[in-house]
């Protein structure tokens, strides 16, 4: 019996959402022992997503709650201004607190990554927290844990190097019993621009000893916070169609 993975997917309506969603779910079916949470940013189901779901031969829990007009990005802002699927991903801890008898490790997998399937198997067999590189972040070609005797003493990253626990939120996983006992410990938005993860593991009781470095000793780069671009409709609505009008 291998642990169960819980995956927490915050994920938002746009134009690239279901094809984002769609690699994702690629990825997924090929994780043994995995449970799926999809929470939207919307105050019901969307059909998009129902319908996506339905088929994508995953075992999943699929819930929502809109994130409020004032914690929203305008089209204009810059993306870091306001903290993205805050709400969202405490739905979904809120849903594994309500079940009986969890057990296994929870992953927050953001819709837009990219994941190496190893990267799943890394994490299976967390005691507390376990930690790994996690590529293209923080405006670097990777953000990582530092190592020193195979324990974590410290962290490769140029943005607000002296968080606590300085990681990006695909950069861990948390054993679902930790949460449990701690059943308060949420994201939160005053947390402070960046600092999600870190405030999270720290109302967790996270110490360093508890870090598990993981992906061989944090050298390999398993998971890549991949941004898909925003696509331009600017030719919706201006076609023309041009009849073959040769004889042949
Ligand atoms: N997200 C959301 N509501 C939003 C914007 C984003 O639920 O208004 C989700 C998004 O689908 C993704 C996660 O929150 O799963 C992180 O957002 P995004 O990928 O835009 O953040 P970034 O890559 O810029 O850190
Ligand atoms: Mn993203």
């Amino acid at each position: 019996d291998i642990p169960v993975i819980y995956l927490i997917t915050p994920t938002h309506g746009r134009l690239e959402q279901k094809a984002d969603l769609t690699r994702l779910s690629y990825t997924l079916r090929l994780v043994p022992n995995i449970h799926w949470i999809i929470v939207e940013d919307l105050s019901r189901k969307s059909d998009l997503v129902t319908n996506f779901l339905a088929n994508c031969k995953l075992p999943y829990t699929h819930l929502f709650v809109a994130t409020p007009d004032n914690y929203k990005l305008k089209e204009k802002d810059p993306n870091w201004l306001k903290p993205r699927g805050v709400l969202q991903r405490n739905k979904g801890l809120q849903w594994l607190r309500n079940q009986t008898g969890v057990t296994g490790v929870v992953y927050f997998a953001d819709d837009d990554n990219t994941y190496d399937l190893r990267i799943f198997e890394e994490m299976r067999y967390t005691q507390r927290v376990s930690v790994w590189p996690v590529g293209l972040v923080g405006d670097l070609k990777y953000e990582s844990p530092k190592l020193r005797n195979k324990k974590v003493v410290g962290w490769h990253t140029y943005w607000k190097p002296e968080r606590k626990f300085a990681m990006d939120m695909a950069g861990f996983a948390i054993n679902a019993r930790l949460l449990l006992e701690h059943p308060r410990a949420e994201f939160r938005m005053t947390a402070g621009r960046g600092n999600l993860e870190s405030d999270l593991l720290t109302q967790l009781g996270v110490e360093w000893s508890d870090l598990e470095p993981r992906a061989e000793d944090c050298t390999k780069v398993l998971v890549w916070h991949t941004r898909t671009e925003k696509s331009s409709l600017k030719n919706e609505g201006k076609m023309k169609t041009y009849y073959n009008t040769s004889s042949d």
